[in-house]
Formats: structure tokens, C-alpha cells, sequence
């Protein structure tokens, strides 16, 4: 299995020189490649011969044919890789179901991450050593890495990358995962704005270091989208905006961070402790989040939470149950099973007709009265 981990780099100066040159050595690769690969297009349309079409060997033969002497100061690995993921990129454009879908496009100098890959890495002594050119005169060192702990397995193409001057790798590594003993025991999560609800008690998804940070980024996104308005397609190229679209991505990093953490932590913990664990379907809350701030922000915790808890139950052998997409988890009592229909139902302000508190569940069949999140996490129990 691949096991990939982000970690943080911290260059010396002459390498923080070098990852700088490899990032505008992959662009320039891929600017050149993609160039090649219209013209070999054209040509082959003009002579209407189907063998002369492009293919990312054609055009890494055509690009190695033609190099400069700079070029041989530089990976070599990464024109090799970067023509390979162009081929990769025009794959994904005839096949329209993918998200990204589009033709690939020039990359630019003002774009806020920049990177380059390479297959020629390895971790020595916990620090990251680069595969260093023939050509090069300069000094070359290893890089620290921060939260190298559990660096092991068969390293695979590593992707370095560069946003807000900090620089990051993704490390896959081919690793043996063990599966987690069996505890037989079952649990269900609620997900809610802010929280989320299991039976062993609630985990805070919205502390006020998230609430900040939330606001903030509020603050900038609309700060840029003033400027877009003001210069229209000329903003893209200002100063201002790219200084203030580099403090967003800076916030967008710290969410990112806060978030991971406590979902790594709380995922762990759930396929460390119970057997089977029930969640619902998370494309119906998603809708009903119209009055919260920061929506998208929120969205993506309840994806990266699926995501996180799927694969880390396929890893350790334990058993996820999705609840339907139409189980009333809110509406149904967990005591006697009555489902509430029309004036009765429950909504985010609670009930208008029985003026009960939005945290409330009321039951008019057999009394009970449950915290609501409590019974939703009894309700979604109930399927295991
Ligand atoms: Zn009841």
C-alpha cells in the first residue's frame, strides 16, 4: 500500500537556490512540452499523417535532443517527469468525467505554488537527499525535513513544492499496514457544525483559533474580489493582489493544518477503538448548511473526514456502514422508533409549533427527551 506524507522542508540557502531553479526548470519543460506538442499536433494534421501525432516519448526525445547547456546544471529526471505528466494531462482531457477536465495550459511564473517532481530521492539519516547533476559545481546538501519520525518503506516520485516561500515534499512510501485487533464494539458519528457527536462524547471541530482564521479569510476573499471588480482581468497581475492572495493561501495553509490535525487524531482514534463505526450521509448535511460562515471550509472538513475514516478503515480491517442518504437520523426517536413527519419535524431553530429548542428532541409518542446530536448518534447506532 502507498502511504504518502506532506511534510515541511527547510533548505540551506544554496538549496533553497537549487529547489528554486527546479520549480522554474519544471515550467519551463512543461511550457516548452506543450508548445512541442501543439506544433507536432498541427503538423500532423497538415500532412494528415495519424503517425506523426504527439506522445510524451516524442516530445522528451525531441526536448532532450535539444538541450542547452544550462540545462545539463539540472535534474534530468525532472524533464523526464514533468513531459510524462503532460502526457498524463492530455490523457485526463479526453476523459470529460474528471473534475479538472480541461486542456492542459502554459504555467506561470505568477502562480501561487510551483514545484517539480523527482524519483531519484532518498531519506538519509531523516534528512531528504535530492539526486544532484552531473553538470553541477555548486555545493549540494541534504534537506531537513520537520516531523520526520516515521519515515520508512520504499520512497516513491516525490513532489516538492513552493507556496508562500515555505517549502513542502509529499513523500509516498510503499509500506506494510497492519491490521488493528478486533474490539467488537460499534460506534456511530454525527456530524454537525462546529462538533462532532459520537457515543464516547464530542469532539470540537470549530475552536476559536479555527473561528479566527475562518473570518479572516472572509476578510481577504472579499478584499480580492473588490479588486476583480475594480480592474477587472488586470487585478490577476497587481502587486496588491497577489500579496493579499498570498496571505490567503498562507490563512488557507493554517485551516488546513488545524483541521488534518484534528481529524487524524479523532479518525484514529475511532479505528483504534470500535469495530464498526456508522456515519451518514454527508451530501445531505452539506445542503443544509445555508446559515453558517464559512461554508466551504466547512465542507471540506466533512469530506476530508470520510475521506480520512474510509481509507484508514480499509487500512486496519475495520468496518465503515454509510447511512442513507434518506434515513431520518434527526427525525426518528431512538427510543421507540416514531419518525416525525410535517409541523412536527425538528429544523436547525428547533420547533415552531411546540417552541422547543433547536438541541432538543422531543418525542410526542413516548416522552422521551434526548439531546438531539445524542439522538441522531443513537439513531445512526442503530444500523450497525
Ligand atoms: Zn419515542
Amino acid at each position: 500500500m502507498i502511504r504518502t506524507q506532506l511534510v515541511r522542508l527547510y533548505p540551506n540557502k544554496a538549496m533553497r537556490k537549487h529547489l528554486d531553479d527546479l520549480c522554474d526548470y519544471r515550467r519551463y519543460c512543461w511550457n516548452l512540452g506543450l508548445e512541442t506538442w501543439n506544433n507536432m499536433y498541427q503538423e500532423s494534421l497538415i500532412m494528415g499523417n495519424k503517425k506523426l501525432k504527439p506522445s510524451w516519448q516524442k516530445v522528451r526525445n525531441e526536448l532532450a535532443h535539444d538541450k542547452q547547456d544550462w540545462q545539463y546544471q539540472l535534474s534530468s529526471r525532472c524533464l523526464q517527469l514533468t513531459i510524462q505528466d503532460l502526457g498524463k494531462a492530455w490523457q485526463n482531457f479526453f476523459d470529460k468525467a474528471r473534475p479538472d477536465w480541461g486542456k492542459p495550459k502554459f504555467k506561470t511564473k505568477k502562480a501561487p505554488r510551483q514545484g517539480f517532481k523527482t524519483d531519484r530521492a532518498k531519506i538519509i539519516n531523516g534528512q531528504l537527499r535530492l539526486d544532484k547533476p552531473h553538470g553541477i559545481k555548486e555545493e549540494w546538501h541534504n534537506i531537513e525535513i520537520s516531523g520526520a519520525k516515521n519515515l520508512k518503506g520504499d520512497l516513491k516520485t516525490v513532489s516538492i513544492f513552493k507556496e508562500t516561500n515555505k517549502y513542502y515534499a509529499s513523500l509516498p512510501f510503499e509500506v506494510e499496514i497492519k491490521i488493528k485487533c478486533q474490539t467488537k464494539r460499534k460506534t456511530a458519528v454525527d456530524v454537525n457544525v462546529g462538533h462532532l457527536n459520537y457515543t464516547d462524547g464530542i469532539i470540537n471541530t470549530l475552536p476559536k483559533k479555527l473561528q479566527s482564521l475562518y473570518q479572516r479569510i472572509a476578510y481577504y476573499q472579499r478584499l480580492l474580489a473588490c479588486k476583480r471588480q475594480v480592474n477587472g482581468k488586470l487585478a490577476y497581475s497587481t502587486n496588491n493582489y497577489v500579496k493579499t492572495r498570498a496571505k490567503l493561501q498562507r490563512d488557507y495553509h493554517k485551516v488546513a493544518n488545524i483541521q488534518n490535525d484534528i481529524l487524524h487524531k479523532f479518525t484514529s482514534k475511532l479505528t483504534d477503538n470500535y469495530d464498526t463505526i456508522v456515519i451518514e450521509n454527508l451530501d445531505v448535511k452539506q445542503m443544509q448548511m445555508t446559515h453558517v460562515a464559512s461554508k466551504g471550509l466547512q465542507r471540506s472538513l466533512f469530506g476530508k473526514f470520510r475521506q480520512l475514516l474510509t481509507y484508514k478503515c480499509n487500512w486496519y480491517g475495520k468496518h465503515l456502514v454509510l447511512a442513507n442518504r434518506y434515513y431520518p437520523s434527526t427525525q426518528r426517536c431512538s427510543n421507540c422508533g416514531y419518525i416525525k413527519q410535517d409541523d412536527d419535524k425538528i429544523t436547525l431553530q428547533g420547533n415552531q409549533k411546540y417552541h422547543t429548542k433547536h438541541n432538543e428532541y422531543i418525542c410526542y409518542q413516548c416522552g422521551a427527551v434526548m439531546d438531539r446530536d445524542e439522538n441522531a448518534v443513537q439513531n445512526l447506532l442503530a444500523l450497525a
